[in-house]
């Protein structure tokens, strides 16, 4: 049997659509998921224009749900047609980090990753140990589902900024990463989140999810109130000099976003960081052990949101196009996602 599969077979922009491609293998404790919905990640767009993964012929697409097509040998826990959604990382389990740090599995010093360095979901079929499958309440679900990934992240970074319930926040950047820790936010109890942004669509994305935002290429960030939590999603030193005024003493500046050059801090905002005594944390993948009921609940619950941020599903034929538009920036997007 074969499937339909976006191919990755080297760096810079070497990818094709392949309507016959092998299906994949079935280790032990491996299922095989039927895709359902795939949504592709700023940092595919790389990989696909320029870097490569780091074997090919690759498959990418780590932010994925689908239904059970053939459940692990003997498993006690999924069945065919099952709905689910899928977390990519694999950590070895053996190195020290895994053993004996006991810290989350993106600490793992030989990972592996659905979407990377395994074979992902940008096609019909893909092969997941039982192990990173997330099960969903019911296939209405699946759509939202595609979410669990970036969820995962969101959460992970709420909890990495130690955030308190009644407190206020402020958001830089509201493309998808940023709009799911709004979400998280929301759902740890915060008095008011505030999404900012420069890119008016983003914005409109933000205020249809029901966030109360502000147009930093507008107005100044000293107009805003200042709050208790920032949040820096944008990948952007101007945010982080954003945050440093608009945080209140001793508050925490969270960062998640990645910057494509060299961050550096002014004298000034240097100063105002330690006048305030501010907190920055840093954050990386995520770490959902222990909380699997809680991130399905969320998706669940916060599906309607969660479907907001899909700005195009297309079809897989049409990916390969669509793919090199993103890569030239050609149009704004939220989240694209591959409807199979
Ligand atoms: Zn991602
Ligand atoms: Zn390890």
């Amino acid at each position: 049997m074969n499937m339909k599969a976006i191919v990755l077979h080297g760096g810079g922009g070497n990818y094709s659509y392949e309507a016959n491609w092998k299906y994949p293998e079935q280790p032990d404790d491996w299922a095989i998921v039927k895709v359902a919905y795939s949504g592709i990640c700023g940092s595919d767009i790389p990989r696909f224009a320029s870097t490569g993964s780091y074997n090919h012929p690759k498959i990418l697409g780590h932010e994925f749900s689908g239904l059970i097509e053939s459940p692990a040998d003997g498993s006690k826990l999924y069945k065919k047609g099952d709905p689910v959604a899928i977390l990519p990382i694999i950590p070895c389990g053996e190195c020290e980090n895994c053993v004996i740090g006991g810290q989350g599995p993106f600490h793992c010093k030989n990972y592996q990753f659905i979407g990377s360095r395994n074979d992902g979901g940008f096609a019909e079929y893909c092969a997941i140990p039982e192990k990173n499958l997330l099960r969903l309440p019911s296939v209405e679900a699946l759509r939202a589902g595609s979410f669990a990934e970036p969820m995962a992240v969101g959460l992970n970074v709420v909890r990495k900024s130690g955030f308190k319930p009644g407190k206020t926040a402020i958001v830089f950047g509201a493309g998808p990463i940023g709009l799911v820790t709004g979400i998280c936010i929301k759902e740890f109890g915060a008095h008011k989140v505030i999404m900012v942004d420069i890119r008016q669509k983003n914005i409109e994305t933000a205020k249809s999810l029901g966030f109360e935002t502000a147009d930093l290429s507008k107005i100044n960030i000293n107009e805003i109130d200042k709050v208790d939590y920032a949040f820096e999603a944008a990948g952007s030193g101007k945010a982080l000099s954003d945050a440093v005024s608009i945080l209140k003493p001793e508050g925490v500046l969270t960062v998640v976003g990645r910057d494509t050059k060299d961050t550096v801090i002014s004298l000034k905002d240097f100063e105002t960081f330690m006048r305030k005594e501010l907190q920055l944390r840093g954050c990386w993948g995520y770490d959902v052990r222990g909380e699997l009921d809680f991130l399905a609940g969320i998706i669940a619950r916060r599906s309607k949101e969660l479907e907001k941020l899909i700005s195009h599903a297309i079809k897989i034929k049409e990916t390969k196009n669509i793919i090199d538009d993103m890569c030239a920036r050609k149009f704004e997007y939220c989240k694209v996602i591959i409807e199979f």
